[in-house]
């Protein structure tokens, strides 16, 4: 390879070199076309996005010998590169192209008599152009002479002299320069964009290099094609047959996106063999596990943002080419997996992060990870959880029809018993239908989502109950955004709830803690925990023990002991004589003992399957 370098040989040298900012390309292009051209620019825009680029490129194009017809009228707004303007600028060998790096302190009294030239008239070009990069810094401390000698400049500009300002942080510059100059705003360059001129690149070199690594560099390269040229210079120099995504993952510790699709893949398809020849090949990789994580998370929360909004692209820099698989694995992932498998990882980078030894605990996560398929299987909780708010939609209405016929039962003996064999067959009826539902989970051996239709199915109305998995789920979550918060609510131990606002409720010497958390910016933390534990929005409210009764306690052993007495009291709403509201009673609670064992069942198959797990991934290690 010769050794100019790629970023400097393959600098755009005419607009149409100009890669990802056409409307500015074609604005300025028409300005010098219709001759039209302003005393000052200032071009804004994240590093590597083409600003001085674009700045030298119209330093030719306005002062191009070739360009024009014999009345010095423009009649192609790209430069020839090839005259003796073009060249000279090219070379940077033009004393009428001044170039100030506002940023480097050097030369200090230099800049301010380089400014206060611009007075004069150029010596060769038509125009004296001055290219002023990073021109926020100008404004302040030693340079300010430079500051105060520009300002004037731009106050009475002389004929013949254009600037180019060039800035990352535009809201820096101050207004009275701002308000002088016409701005452009430079995009980050997209990924697609970045791809093509890359490709372009590496066929001129004689680089032979994978798609998947072309993939990887622009992704990586963030916007900037500056950066991806340098990348893919340096990948170059390995001196390799072909550039592969093995070595950009090894040279910049990247992560390639197509093994964030893989793992996410495998994850919701809960597939364990896969799992085990994943995790050797990116040993194999040598990655960094704290990045891989950190981008990992990145993927899911990607995954969520396409899954649940319309416009989720916007929020995600991804290449054209991955919207379809974006799209495609979002719709296979429920929310419920995707923020399970995020707190996942969560809690492992910040193991990591701490130092504890990563490959142990990624497998482990993994494992962890593999199994929640069997806890929040979205298809399958989905099609519960329609079910049964179709049974209590049905439930409602029919209560509702009865409603006059229960007014009259209760005060009337007679009728009552009448009504309440109606009510007991709709009773039967909900039953059997929801046991034709356990059924069906038990035929796909789903145990948890059975474990999940259980509990709608104790308490279908309002589904409110905190249980101990849960809680402590809401618990992680405030532990990783605040900690003193958390270190408030482990003296919470008891709670009672009406459905729609829930009670939590402190020892009674606590009551400093208690008005801590009463605060609005602490209720609100723990109430939207709450409600991306639970799916569900409470009014929250924190109190002393002696200001309630009927307390819950959060870490119950049974979480169903106390739901017993609250179908209990529910059956009171129906009641139409003494004797048959018992036998209902009864007829629940015989039914939420069975649910309860089948639960617990159930949680035991979780653990069994994790051991098998464990098992299966020890003997394959
Ligand atoms: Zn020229």
């Amino acid at each position: 390879m010769s050794y100019i370098s790629i970023y400097r040989k393959y600098r755009p040298q005419s607009f149409s070199e100009v890669v990802g900012q056409d409307e500015i390309v074609k604005t300025l292009q028409n300005s010098i076309k219709s001759n039209r051209l302003s005393h000052a620019y200032i071009f804004c825009g994240p590093r590597g996005t083409g600003k001085t680029t674009a700045a030298r490129i119209f330093a030719k194009a306005v002062n191009c010998l070739n360009n024009v017809d014999k009345n010095g009228k423009v009649i192609n707004p790209e430069p020839c590169n090839e005259c003796v303007n073009c060249r000279d600028i090219t070379n940077g060998m033009s004393v009428d192209l001044i170039e100030i790096d506002a940023a480097s302190n050097t030369g200090i009294d230099n800049v301010r008599k380089l400014i206060e030239n611009a007075q004069y008239l150029p010596n060769f070009l038509r125009k004296k152009i001055y290219i002023i990069d990073e021109i926020h810094n100008i404004g302040g401390g030693t340079t300010k002479a430079a500051f105060h000698a520009l300002l004037k400049i731009l106050e009475e500009p002389p004929e013949n002299v254009i600037f180019v300002l060039a800035t990352t942080e535009p809201q820096k510059v101050i207004p009275t320069i701002l308000s002088r100059c016409q701005r452009f705003d430079f995009k980050p360059i997209s990924a697609d964009d970045i791809k093509k001129r890359l490709k372009i690149i590496s066929k001129l070199e004689n680089i032979e290099v994978s798609d998947m690594a072309l993939n990887l560099i622009s992704k990586y390269s963030d916007g900037s094609q500056r950066d991806a040229n340098v990348i893919l210079e340096k990948i170059a120099s390995l001196d390799d047959d072909k550039v592969k995504v093995e070595d950009v993952v090894s040279l910049l510790g990247a992560v390639d996106l197509e093994i964030l699709f893989e793992l996410a893949g495998i994850l919701i398809e809960s597939n364990s063999e896969e799992a085990i020849f994943f995790i050797s090949r990116l040993e194999k990789l040598h990655q960094n596990l704290e990045v891989f994580v950190e981008k990992f998370i990145e993927h899911l929360q990607n995954l969520y943002f396409v899954k649940n909004n319309p416009n989720g692209f916007d929020f995600i820099n991804s290449g054209e080419e991955y919207r379809e698989k974006y799209l495609d694995q979002s719709r296979l992932v429920s929310n419920r997996q995707l923020n399970e498998f995020i707190l996942i990882f969560m809690d492992l980078l910040n193991k990591i992060k701490l130092g504890q030894p990563a490959w142990i605990l990624f497998r482990s996560g993994i494992i962890k990870a593999l199994n929640i398929k069997i806890e929040a299987n979205g298809a399958v909780t989905q099609k519960l959880e329609n079910s049964v708010r179709e049974l209590n939609e049905r439930f409602d209405n029919f209560k509702d029809s009865f409603k006059d016929v229960l007014k009259i039962a209760a005060s009337s003996g007679a009728q009552s018993t009448k009504t309440d064999d109606v009510m007991t067959k709709a009773v039967a009826r909900e039953n059997t239908e929801n046991s034709g539902n356990a059924k069906v989970v038990r035929d796909e051996e789903k145990p948890a989502a059975k474990k999940a239709e259980t509990k709608q199915k104790t308490h279908p109305a309002t589904g409110s109950e905190i249980t101990k998995i849960e809680w402590e789920k809401v618990l992680n979550i405030i532990k990783n955004k605040s900690v003193s918060l958390n270190s408030l609510l482990l003296e919470v131990k008891k709670y009672n709830t009406d459905g729609s606002k829930i009670m939590f409720y402190l020892p009674d010497i606590y009551s400093w803690h208690k008005d801590k958390l009463n605060s609005p910016e602490n209720k609100e933390l723990v109430r939207s925990s709450l409600n991306s534990v639970m799916g569900k929005n409470f009014q929250i409210e924190f109190l002393l023990e002696n200001q309630g009764k009927d307390l819950v306690d959060l870490r119950r052993g049974n979480p169903y002991k106390e739901r017993n007495s609250e179908v209990g009291e529910k059956s009171v709403i129906f009641k139409g004589s003494e004797k048959s509201t018992e036998t209902k009673k009864e007829d629940k609670t015989d039914n939420k003992e069975k649910e309860y064992e089948e639960t617990a069942e159930s949680e035991n198959g979780i653990d069994e399957t994790y051991g098998y797990m464990e098992k299966k991934f020890k003997i394959k290690e």
